[in-house]
């Protein structure tokens, strides 16, 4: 649920939506805690104004007293959503609570308005009236998160105050009175929205900043430094489902398949149709990575024309199928060119699993364990390029579970050594 956005996104800027969402929620919600903090304040000097006229209408100290609890509810129920960010996790559902809370606390000063602008004399009216000017004025700076949420707050109380200021018998008010007010009501409506455009331009400006820097120009696919970024997290989450598991669990154990792939013979592209049309294979062939795996894994062009694939969630068999997927979807490919031709193109793809060592999740470093895929790279290429290798630990391994850690890119003398096992597919 997308209550945020007064405009629809561009179609290029959707991918940031959660991240535009999140973070005006927390500017809205940081200013939102300061401007109600203020708002206790002017509830204090709104008390003074119009306590003595309590006597006149029984009910007021409770609506009073109500309004205080529902501004103070409001201001705990945000700082809740931050304290707790499990409490709702999804940004729609906080919006949401924050515009049920902008909602309530308009009602409620609506309520005041109406019970005692009749009661008021001039001069009192037209103190009330520039307490709410001044609140309204600030609540439009802290509320640019939501302009519906601040349409929400403000639309009832200072409607209110304007239709009862202006029905109040006797009728003393002139109509410049309400013109003024009505203009003021529609200029904070528009500045509301104003706010929150440039808000969030400057918002999407950073994420999209932010985003390049993690970003391969080229394809458009994720760099190495994202994948940095990326395999922290999922390497720690990884092995936690391998603690849990060694500790008893029933729990599957997923792992990430490392893969490293590296189109075969490309310098030939660039030397036979130029550089350009080498580019344009790049190009399509990160379209093929990215149209064959799944949703969360991540595909990152390491440098030239070598990519990276991270599968998440894989289960540990020997015969990896994703990386025959790939490599087959990239043989079957018509690679067309600018300049009109059509060529065929096939990679070579190494593959091992992180954990490496089933028995030793914390053994070998993520890094440590795409070196490996890297050598399983490299024989496939030595054996005749357009096929997969695959690294897995060899019958050796168990007895010394740290031997690969400084292990190189050839996997010839391990694999002698029994300390890995290759698994080939296709020739
Ligand atoms: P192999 O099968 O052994 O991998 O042979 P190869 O020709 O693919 O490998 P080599 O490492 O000899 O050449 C890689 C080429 O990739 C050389 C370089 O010009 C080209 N290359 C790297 N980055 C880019 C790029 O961004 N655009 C283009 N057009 N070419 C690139
Ligand atoms: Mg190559
Ligand atoms: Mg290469």
């Amino acid at each position: 649920m997308d209550f945020i956005s007064p405009l629809p996104l561009a179609p290029e800027d959707r991918s940031y939506q959660r991240e535009l969402h999140q973070a005006l929620l927390a500017e809205l919600f940081h200013h939102t805690k300061v401007a109600l903090l203020f708002l206790v304040l002017v509830m204090v000097f709104i008390w003074q104004l119009l306590g003595p006229l309590a006597e006149n209408h029984p009910l007021f100290p409770w609506i009073y007293v109500g309004t205080a609890i529902i501004v103070l509810l409001r201001l705990f129920s945000i700082q809740l959503m931050e304290m707790w960010p499990r409490w709702l996790p999804e940004p729609g559902d906080r919006h949401l609570v924050f515009i049920l809370g902008s909602t309530l606390v308009g009602l409620a000063f609506g309520t005041i308005n109406w019970v005692m602008v009749p009661l008021l004399d001039p001069i009192q009216l037209a103190l009330l009236g520039l307490i709410l000017v001044g609140v309204n004025s600030v609540a439009v700076q802290s509320m640019t998160g939501s302009p519906l949420a601040f349409a929400l707050y403000m639309l009832p109380n200072m409607g209110i105050f304007t239709m009862k200021s202006f029905l109040r018998p006797p009728i003393e008010h002139n109509s410049l009175f309400l013109a003024l007010l009505i203009i003021f009501i529609v200029v904070l409506l528009i500045m509301s929205v104003r706010f929150h455009q440039s808000l969030r331009n400057s918002i999407l400006q950073g994420l999209k900043l932010g985003d390049l820097a993690l970003r391969d120009t080229l394809t458009g696919l994720r760099n190495r430094r994202f994948l940095q970024e990326f395999m922290e997290t999922e390497v720690e989450r990884t092995q936690r489902t391998w603690s849990v598991n060694y500790h008893g669990s029933a729990l599957p154990s997923s792992s990430l398949a490392l893969i490293m792939l590296d189109l075969d013979n490309f310098k030939s592209v660039n030397d036979s149709y130029g550089h350009e049309a080498g580019d344009e294979v790049l190009r399509q062939f990160s379209l093929i990575l990215r149209d064959t795996v799944r949703k969360p894994d991540l595909v990152t062009r390491w440098g030239g024309e070598e990519f990276v694939v991270v599968a998440v969630d894989t289960f540990r068999t020997p015969q990896l199928t994703l990386a025959e997927r790939i490599r087959q979807a990239v043989e079957a490919h018509p690679f067309r060119l600018p300049g009109g031709h059509t060529i065929r193109q096939t990679c070579s793809v190494g593959y091992a699993f992180f954990p490496f060592l089933e028995q030793d999740p914390e053994g070998m470093a993520w890094d440590q364990v795409l070196n490996l895929a890297d050598g399983g790279l490299y024989i496939a290429k030595r054996e005749g390029r357009n096929r997969v290798c695959g690294v897995l630990p060899g019958p050796a391994l168990s007895d010394s579970p740290r031997a690969l850690v400084a292990v190189g890119k050839d996997l010839m003398d391990p694999m002698r050594a029994g300390l890995v096992s290759l698994v080939r597919r296709n020739t």
